[in-house]
């Protein structure tokens, strides 16, 4: 069922909906019983937990045999870490393991056409997959954006929109959009985040059904933080793990709203001036999921760290000595991992963090930030 814990109302699944009838946020609620048993012989993919999605995105996986990404170990101030390398999946991010759940739930409930407001990797992920299904997509983004953002959403065949003025006149125009089609939202869509629980799923099953003591994720809109939690909670639940992980929040400091939440013991996300940051992914100045994410860091004695534009190219630099070529938005999280191992890790503590997104994304930007 869908729930909006702001009202307590329930909604089932086959309803095409991203909101409430209140207009708020909406949850998966479910009761998932994980077999580690369930993954053996299955797909070397994500949809090898399909037994812990909702039944009804199971039927017609709309799949490119996504996800299982590598998980290795890597050099951060000097210390061995697990690093999941997630900007290896098809479009380059993992914005990815929400788009094939989605999109797959668009496709059993027999849509013609998705909208969707991203410029960036969530748009990509999701004119893929509508590519693949055979569905129509729009994408709307400010005017302002960058030409060379939208050519991967374009070459799959979505049809772009412009909408002039800034970030929230495009969100509204794509909820306008939805007033008449389905609502292919990263940030609204619960389904979305059923895919990036299996983060934590694979995470897991990779270290044998164990479970590292911390994990770094990124925070912005926390489509991956969120879901990562989820993923850990429910194997938790179903007695597959100990414990849900220590969950640490990376934001940028130009840009860092609930770093400051967080830290003030502030009630809701404060209204803050931001300064561009290299890690333009997480600039989120109003994450509509952002007391969640304060929560669910909290509820798992985590934290939040900020980061220096200098500490972003620090760690692109030190990524690349390793043969890792990632976003700069990917950076700002290694860079969060070194704060973190400096200023708080503990000498014992097993550390898992992620490379979210492909350099290859945004080679002119990483040129710039290497002097090249
Ligand atoms: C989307 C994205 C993030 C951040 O995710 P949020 O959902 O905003 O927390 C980080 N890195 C990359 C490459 C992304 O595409």
């Amino acid at each position: 069922m869908y729930i909006c814990r702001k009202t307590n109302s329930r909604y089932p699944l086959t309803d095409s909906r991203w909101r409430s009838d209140s207009g708020h946020l909406l949850d998966i609620e479910q009761t998932v019983q994980f077999d580690p048993e369930e993954p053996i012989g299955k797909p070397n993919s994500l949809w090898r937990y399909a037994s812990s999605f909702p039944a009804i995105i199971r039927d017609h996986p709309v799949t490119l045999g996504e996800g299982m990404t590598p998980l290795i170990t890597a050099e951060v101030n000097k210390r061995s870490i697990l690093l999941k390398l997630d900007q290896l999946f098809p479009s380059g991010s993992y914005k990815d393991r929400g788009a094939t759940t989605l999109i797959s739930l668009a496709k059993a409930l027999g849509v013609s056409q998705v909208v969707q407001d991203s410029s960036g990797n969530a748009g990509c992920a999701v004119a893929q997959y509508a590519a693949m299904a055979g569905i129509d997509c729009e994408i709307f983004v400010p005017a302002s954006t960058s030409p060379a953002k939208l050519v991967q959403i374009a070459a799959y065949g979505a049809k772009v929109s412009k909408v002039p003025g800034s970030r929230e006149d495009t969100a509204t125009a794509a909820r306008e959009a939805a007033e008449k089609h389905f609502y292919a939202s990263h940030v609204w869509h619960p389904v979305f985040y059923q895919g990036t629980k299996t983060w934590a799923y694979e995470l897991c099953e990779q270290l044998g059904w164990t479970v590292p003591d911390t994990v770094i994720l990124p925070a912005g809109n926390g489509t991956l933080l969120l879901g990562a939690e989820i993923g850990f909670r429910e194997l938790k639940e179903s007695g597959v793990i100990p414990h849900v992980p220590k969950l640490v929040g990376i934001q940028a400091s130009h840009c860092a709203p609930l770093y400051t939440a967080f830290h003030q013991g502030l009630s809701s996300v404060p209204e803050l001036d931001t300064i561009p940051t290299l890690a333009e992914g997480i600039a989120i100045a109003m994450p509509l999921r952002g007391m969640q994410m304060v929560d669910v860091v909290t509820s798992t004695g985590g934290t939040f760290l900020a980061v220096e534009e200098e500490e972003i190219t620090l760690a692109l630099r030190d990524m690349l000595k390793q043969g890792i070529f990632l976003e700069p938005t990917s950076a700002a999280v290694i860079a969060g991992v070194a704060q973190y191992i400096s200023s708080h890790a503990s000498a014992d503590e097993s550390i898992a963090s992620v490379v979210t997104g492909h350099g290859l994304k945004s080679s002119p930007k990483i040129g710039k930030m290497l002097g090249l």
